[in-house]
Parts: C-alpha cells; structure tokens; sequence
C-alpha cells in the first residue's frame, strides 16, 4: 500500500531564496542545468565511493553503469534529468531540498543586495543549486531511490513555500528530477540548445552525459567527453576547457587569476588542477576555514572538506588533487592523519608557494589583485608552526609610512632601511588613516625612517610567532625607545637632547611621582615631534594592540601597566617645567590629563572618565571666561 502524498513547508530561508530565483529577471538561466548535472555527478561520484566501501552494496551495482541523462519531451513540455548515483530517502528528499544544510544563504541574500550581482553567478557557490531549477520550471519533481532502499519516493514542489512528498510505485535506481518548462523557457526543449549548454558547462564531468530520445528505438548520443580532465596530459586540454572546468568546480562566474595543472611522478604519484580565482568566494572568512580542494584517489571521488588536501591558509585555491597512491579502502576519517595525504600536502605548498612566486617577480600589478584578495588569508601561513615562514613573507606585501597607498615587500623594505637600523618597524591598527596619523610615528617620519602599517586581523598573531626576514626581526614601534637615537645619528642632535633631558629631570620625576598608580615608567622620547605624550609598552611587556585583544578575550586578567613617554621640545612640556616651581597641583592634574589622552590615542581604556571629563571642563570653563 502506498501512503498519501504530505506536505511540508520548506524552511524560511529557502522561501527567501526561491523568491530570489523565481522572481530575478536579468540571470543566466542556462545555468540551472550545470547546477542540476554537478548534483548528478556528485550523486555518481558518492555511489561509485560507496562501492569501494561498501561489498554488499557492491554486488547490486556495477560501476560502469553510473550515468546521467538527459530527456527532452516536447509535447509535454519537460526536460527530465535522470543519474544512477546514490539518491535520496525519504528524509534525506526533506532535509536536502526542504531545509538549508549550509549556513550560507543568509550570506547568499546579503550578496545578491549589492550591485549588479545576479542569482546565477551566485546560485551554485552558496550550496543552493538545485533550486535554480526554478528558473525556469514552474514545477519540479524528484524521484528518488537511496542506493540499497527498497523504496521511491516523490518530491515536488511549485517552488511557492511548500513541497509534497509521498512513496512512488515506480521503482527506480538513483534520481530522477522532472522539469515543467516556464512559457518563457520553452527554448531549453530544443536539443541543440541543450547540447550547447552541456559543452560549455558540463563537457567534463566525468561520467556519461546522454541525450535520450524520447521516441523508442531513437539512438541516444552521449554529449561529453566523460574523460576527467586532469587526467589529461597538459599539452591537449585548451583554455576554454580549464575555463569551464574551473567555472563548473567552483560554481563561479570569474575566470581563474592562476592554473596550476601538474603531474607529479615519485615516490608519490599524484596529479593536481588548481585555480587561484579572481575574486573573492564569499565564503573565505567562513569560521570553518574549510579547505576547498577535492581529494580524488585514482579518479574515484573521496571528499572535498574531511581531508584537508590544502592547508586553511591556502583555502582561496579551487580544484582536484587525484592519486593512484590512496588507496580506496581507507575511510575518509582514517585520511586525515594519512602519511600519503601528508607528503601530497607539503609537496603542493611547495609548488603553490613557488608559482605565487613567479606570478610576483613576473607582473606586479597581476600580482597586486591576488593580494588585495587573498593576502590576508595567506598571511595566516605565517601563524602555523611548521611553515617556511621566510618563503611566504618573500611573497607579501605591506603599505607603510613612505609608500603613499601603495604595496612593497620585505625585500625593499630592507633594501631603503636607514644606516645603522637593524630591525622591521611595524604599527598595527585598524584603518591606514589613523595609522598614518598616529603620533607614535612621528619621530619615524622625522628621521625617513619606513614603518610597515598593518590593518589586517591576522596580523597581530603572526608577529607574536617572532618571524624573522633576512635575519632582521619585527619589532612594533609601540616598543622602540632608545634604539631609534642610533639611526641615522645627528651629533649635534644628540648633545641637544641630552641637555634637554637633564632640564627637564624635575619634571619627569614629578610625573612619575603622580602617576604611580597608572603608569610604569615616565621617560623622555625622541619618538614625538607634534604631539606632547603617547605611551608606550614596557620592555617586558607585550605589545600594546595584542594586549588589548586578549583582555577582550578574557585571556588576560589585567592590563599591564604602560610607559609613558614626553616629549621634551613641545611647548606643553616646556611650560609644564617652568610651572613646577609654582604651582605643583595644576602639573599633577596636567599629567593625568595628558596621561588619559595618551590612552585615548592608543585606543586603551581610562581609568577615571568621570575625572578626564572633570578636568576638561575646567579647562573650557577657564578659556571660554
Ligand atoms: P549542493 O550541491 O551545493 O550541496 P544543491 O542545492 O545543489 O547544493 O543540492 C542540495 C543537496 O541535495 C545536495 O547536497 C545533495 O545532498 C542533494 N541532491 C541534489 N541533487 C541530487 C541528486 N541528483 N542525487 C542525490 N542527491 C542530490
Ligand atoms: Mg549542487
């Protein structure tokens, strides 16, 4: 007996994206027939991995007999799309096409809000494919039959909100899904139209694509070459077949900024097709850091994201790795420790790093894109332990004080360092324009010494690994104090400051006496020429940004106590001085008010607003009577 048909509501944030994809006008609806065929083939590929698995499940099905196919009838205007992979249960049809698996729809509606993107280029990326089905179908059904069930169930849905669901009679092997063509998509029912799409999107997939007559004893034609393009030697594949293969792969709509398509041959024998893309996929800062190569052991697919082929700071890389050397009998699980995956891994870092090299000293300005994209993420290289630190930091790029908005490398940092500067001065903040203001570079400035600014999140980590470039280390100017009086010495200068500094000895220990409870230390600075304090990190201590972030992570109790340092030439301090022998009170509420305002141009909290802001209303109140 077979039960009634049920229906189910999909869950809201498929409503949304159905009304994305029913109601977008300006799209590419050839698509919705890559989406549907990469599904087929994924199924076939999870069946054929299945039967190295599985014995039992082997005996029933033969491997050669994984195939997809495609049926245009005319008269009733639908297309069937039909694949002898693994299919769907009864739950799997509920919880595949009634709910989001993923958690990037959300991300996929805010996309589609910025301009001139179209639900086509984005459709497939966001892990939401098969509903650009209804692009041009105004009903879909899925006919289902999980390899090894003995039961077919129905699925179909007018993409309005809800889906039924209910057992077949039919009994089928793998899935079948039925289009009801639109009046306006009528033109997918003409063949050619239909081969087109699938040599232009779908050519490599490597399992037979038919086209199937409808009429008895009509011949059927297969449409692509089924023939995994890796495996090709590189000699033979074309351009527009690596485009289309990188278009299918990585469902995006760019063309790839970098191919890499080797044959390794060894103790290890591997071959690998990856693609630097040009844009940005959406989800590179997905907390997962998913690696988003596919893993392939001698064409058979094994995963894309258990084993991490690539390592997470390589995860903008799209693409296959295929080995003869996995075996096939291993589960995904056992692979991630695999010493085979492990050697595959380094060996494609090696190569990865080496071409991003090339792609460097060859053209700059190509260069440039990769890193305004992918920088960031590659710079998390430079936090993991067993990296070649040295030759990722060869390969990044880095504004600083001098270039005016514009990227060098380390190798030209080093190549304009100052006489007598040993060290890579570095300030990291959150925006380049308050970096270049902030006065902590003032005395940089003054003596055309360059600082690396730095604004991405990443880079308070790595510098904590203490990297080193060219046997120079990385030292945060929030921590440079007596060095810099070393770079390009002033004699004269130096008499100068000296004398300065023995003036204003009262002072400093008057500020030091004041400010016990706040500050380390109080020092004269050199590092200052506009702006009468800042602070900096005690020589112990760590740097000043990196503090603050693990306070906000609770990894740190307390904040540690700061140096302030002065700056003898400004006419504060001056005054300040001549102030002392007079009036010691209003010098003691000076520091402090100069101490809160140090704190406030690091970003670091004030002990006592209520007595900064008691102070500055004082101050108005005194000049405005
Ligand atoms: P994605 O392919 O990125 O996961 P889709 O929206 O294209 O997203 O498909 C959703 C899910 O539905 C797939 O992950 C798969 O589990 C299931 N599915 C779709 N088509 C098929 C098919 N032909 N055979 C088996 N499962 C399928
Ligand atoms: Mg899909």
């Amino acid at each position: 007996m077979v039960a009634k048909a049920e229906t189910l509501k999909f869950d809201a944030e498929i409503g949304k994206v159905l009304n994305l994809v029913i109601n977008s006008l300006y799209t590419n609806k050839d698509i919705f027939l890559r989406e549907l065929l990469s599904n087929a083939s994924d199924a076939c590929d999870k069946l054929r991995y299945q039967l190295n698995q599985d014995e039992k499940l082997a005996e029933n099905f033969k491997e050669h007999e994984l195939k997809i196919s495609i049926q245009i009838d005319e008269k009733q205007k639908q297309i069937t799309i039909s694949d002898s992979g693994i299919g769907m249960s009864r739950d799997e049809l509920i919880k595949n096409l009634g709910t989001i698996a993923k958690s990037g729809t959300q991300a996929f509606i805010n996309k589609l809000d910025e301009k001139e993107q179209k639900v086509s280029d984005l459709i497939g990326q966001f892990g939401v494919g098969f509903y650009s089905g209804f692009m041009v179908a105004n009903k879909m059904t899925v006919i289902s039959n999980k390899a090894g069930s003995k039961k077919t169930h129905i699925w179909s849905s007018k993409g309005s909100g809800e889906f039924a669901i209910s057992e077949a009679e039919e009994q089928i092997q793998g899935t079948k899904i039925i289009l009801d063509l639109k009046d306006d998509a009528k033109e997918f029912l003409d063949s050619f139209r239909i081969k087109n799409i699938v040599k232009t999107y779908s050519d490599h997939i490597a399992f037979p694509i038919e086209l199937v007559a409808i009429e008895k004893d009509a011949a059927t034609e297969v449409l692509n070459s089924s023939q995994a393009l890796w495996s090709k030697p590189k000699a033979q594949v074309k351009k527009d077949e690596y485009l289309s293969f990188y278009k299918a792969i990585a469902h995006a709509a760019d063309e790839p900024w970098l191919t890499l398509h080797n044959h390794v041959e060894g103790v290890i024998t591997y071959t690998n097709l990856l693609f630097v893309p040009t844009k940005r996929p959406f989800d590179l800062f997905h907390p997962d850091r998913k690696c988003q190569v596919k893993l392939y052991a001698k064409k058979v697919f094994i995963t894309e994201d258990t084993v991490e082929i690539v390592p997470s700071y390589l995860r903008f890389l799209r693409g296959v790795v295929d080995s003869q050397d996995i075996s096939l009998n291993v589960s995904r699980e056992t692979l991630q420790n695999n010493a085979v995956v492990e050697k595959i891994k380094s060996g494609l870092v090696k190569k990865i790093l080496a071409e991003l090299a090339k792609q460097f000293k060859k053209d700059r300005e190509k260069y440039q894109e990769f890193w305004e994209n992918f920088g960031s993420v590659l710079k998390e290289g430079l936090c993991e332990y067993s990296v070649d630190k040295e030759k990722i930091l060869d390969i990044c790029l880095f504004k600083t004080s001098k270039s005016n908005g514009k990227n060098i490398s380390l190798a030209e940092y080093i190549a304009g360092m100052r006489e007598d500067q040993k060290e890579i001065y570095y300030l990291i903040g959150g925006d380049l324009e308050s970096l270049q203001d902030n006065p902590q570079l003032e005395a940089f400035k003054a003596k055309d010494i360059e600082v690396l600014l730095l604004t991405d999140g990443v880079d308070d980590f790595w510098l904590t690994t203490f990297p080193k470039f060219q046997e120079k280390e990385f030292k945060a100017v929030t921590r440079v104090t007596d060095e810099l009086d070393n770079i390009a010495k002033d004699k004269k200068a130096e008499e100068k400051k000296e004398k300065e500094a023995e003036e204003l000895k009262d002072l400093v220990a008057y500020f030091k006496e004041v400010l016990a409870d706040r500050a380390e230390d109080v020092k004269i600075s050199h590092k200052l020429t506009e702006s009468p304090v800042c602070l900096a990190a005690a020589a112990t201590g760590m740097d000043l940004r990196m503090e603050r972030i693990m306070l906000e992570q609770g990894q740190l109790q307390q904040a540690t106590k700061k140096i302030l340092e002065i700056n003898p030439t400004h006419s504060i301090i001056k005054n300040l001085d001549k102030k002392l022998k007079d009036n010691k009170d209003q010098v003691a509420d000076f520091a402090k008010l100069l101490f809160d305002q140090a704190c406030i141009v690091e970003g670091e909290a004030i002990k006592e607003p209520t007595q900064l802001a008691k102070r500055i209303s004082a101050l108005l109140a005194e000049q405005l009577s």
